[in-house]
């Protein structure tokens, strides 16, 4: 009899789920059994936090309960690293006569090299693997001498041209009639969160609702209303989507069914969505394309000279939101407190850590991998490097954000910094995104940096990178 093991990782659901349809699609007598490792030195290495993983936690008691209804054990191993856990399936596999093995691909470099040598140990078993991380999978979009793109725009264009080609749809969660199980138990991989994580949704369900109701009721809206943080404008998905919850492909086929056609044929106001669904491909791309990226290195290698000033006192700061710049220290203290931050204002606090503190990339990027549950090699570097000049199709070194007309233009009532930072309240509205400017509250602090001054060192020390 075939015995058909499933690996769940970052793909935490049984509806769309590429690798578990393909296991559960047999007619035939097959014993079928599930597990999820963990990888847990390596992953405090690459800065996995409590937040991201008391999010799985939860994604995995309710995953297993799923699995038991359809009479499949998930097993929940706790690891130290991705050598054991090759060892581990390895040591399964042969004691448990296991016949086929199922995974979706994924992207990071160690990651990769761990399947591989999973492929390796493991001749006498047919391992499956499949798309389900991303709408196209890396390698299907490339230059005209295949090569990797490194700017978004040109990869954009291409994507668009051959997804109708490429585009599987979702898959059917095929129908099972198994005897339904106890959900098994294990020793919870984090048993405490360091933020308040109800923001997120953590059965599929709720995940679903959250997607219907954001292509019906705010997709219209998305454009107008994605860059201002204080209001409920983008779809709060992204930790759903990070740990697989929901699958990017159904992101695309519920906007698709709600505007009633192809996302090609999408007016701009919904394209702006699907837009940031083909970035989150592009960083994937790229973590193939450029292994680098997941060696804690910069795209452009000349940035490695810069002079980076790494001030203790400064970095403490900006962890704490204590900066004395409004919009920066109410996007800490939303992520703090929430384990989200919105995408205007990630890329702001990081322009002026890297910018105006003129601190290493490496610092912020770390430090969103510990608090965000979205947490996320791809996304996170390529965002980090970005805002720091240092990467693919970075912002140019020399249009440095500034703070102040960035929180005046996309929080202009200053809702959201009064909801992060009351102290702010008694400031005259006008005036709380530069409190400085009027009587500073008793608790706020006065700017740790001058904003003009500290953008012109920035520049300058790109500028010696030339020389
Ligand atoms: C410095 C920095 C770090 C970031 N780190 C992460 C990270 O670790 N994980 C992560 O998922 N996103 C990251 N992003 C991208 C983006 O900020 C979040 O995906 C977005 O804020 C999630 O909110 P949402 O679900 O409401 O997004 P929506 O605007 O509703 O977008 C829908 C989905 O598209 C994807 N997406 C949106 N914007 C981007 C983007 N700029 N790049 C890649 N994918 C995107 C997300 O999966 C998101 O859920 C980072 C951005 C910056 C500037």
């Amino acid at each position: 009899m075939q015995h058909r093991l499933i690996w769940f990782r970052d793909d935490l659901r049984v509806n769309d789920n590429a690798a578990l349809s393909a296991a559960l699609d047999c007619q035939c007598d097959v014993a079928i059994s599930a597990v999820f490792l963990s990888a847990d030195s390596d992953w405090k290495d690459f800065h996995y936090g409590r937040n991201r993983l008391y999010y799985t936690e939860q994604l995995l008691r309710n995953l297993s309960e799923q699995l038991a209804a359809l009479g499949i054990v998930l097993e929940v191993v706790r690891l130290d690293s991705y050598q054991a856990q090759v060892t581990w399936v390895a040591g399964y596999c042969e004691s448990r006569s296991v016949t086929d093995l199922f995974l979706n691909q994924e992207y990071q470099w160690n990651e990769r090299i761990r399947d591989h040598q999973i492929v390796e140990r493991l001749p006498d078993v047919t391992v499956h693997t499949y798309v389900d991380r991303v709408l196209m999978q890396p390698g299907t979009v490339l230059t005209g001498d295949n090569r990797y793109y490194s700017v978004f725009s040109p990869f954009k264009r291409r994507w668009l041209s051959i997804y109708q080609e490429h585009a599987t749809g979702v898959f059917d969660f095929a129908g099972h009639s198994r005897e339904s199980i106890k959900p098994s138990a294990w020793d919870p991989i984090c048993d405490q969160p360091d933020s308040d994580l109800s923001l997120f949704p953590t059965t599929e369900s709720d995940a679903r609702a959250l997607l219907d109701e954001f292509v019906t009721q705010r997709l219209t809206n998305y454009e107008a209303n994605r860059n201002n943080p204080s209001v409920l404008g983008t779809s709060r998905l992204s930790g759903a989507l990070a740990r697989g919850l929901l699958s990017p492909r159904q992101c695309v086929q519920a906007a698709e069914v709600t505007l009633n056609r192809p996302i090609t044929e999408f007016p701009s106001h919904a394209f702006s969505w699907i837009n940031e669904l083909i970035w989150r491909d592009f960083y994937q791309h790229l973590l193939v394309g450029f292994p680098d990226l997941s060696k804690n290195k910069a795209f452009r290698p000349e940035t490695e000279r810069l002079r980076w000033r790494n001030n203790p006192l400064d970095i403490e700061a900006w962890k704490n939101g204590r900066t004395g710049i409004p919009i920066v220290d109410a996007g800490m203290r939303e992520l703090a407190t929430t384990g989200w931050m919105h995408n205007r204002v990630r890329m702001i606090v990081a322009q002026f850590l890297t910018k105006n503190l003129l601190c290493d990339w490496r610092i912020g990027e770390a430090h969103f991998m510990k608090y965000l549950v979205d947490s996320d090699l791809g996304s996170n570097n390529g965002g980090w490097q970005w805002s720091a000049s240092t990467g693919t199709d970075a912002a140019p070194y020399f249009r440095v954000f500034n703070p102040v007309s960035q929180g005046e233009t996309h929080d202009p009532d200053a809702e959201y910094v009064t909801r992060f930072i009351p102290e702010l309240a008694s400031v005259p509205i006008k005036k709380r995104h530069s409190p400085w400017s009027a009587t500073l509250p008793d608790r706020y602090p006065a700017p740790i940096v001058d904003l003009k001054s500290s953008r012109q060192r920035a520049i300058d020390a790109f500028k010696e990178l030339k020389s």
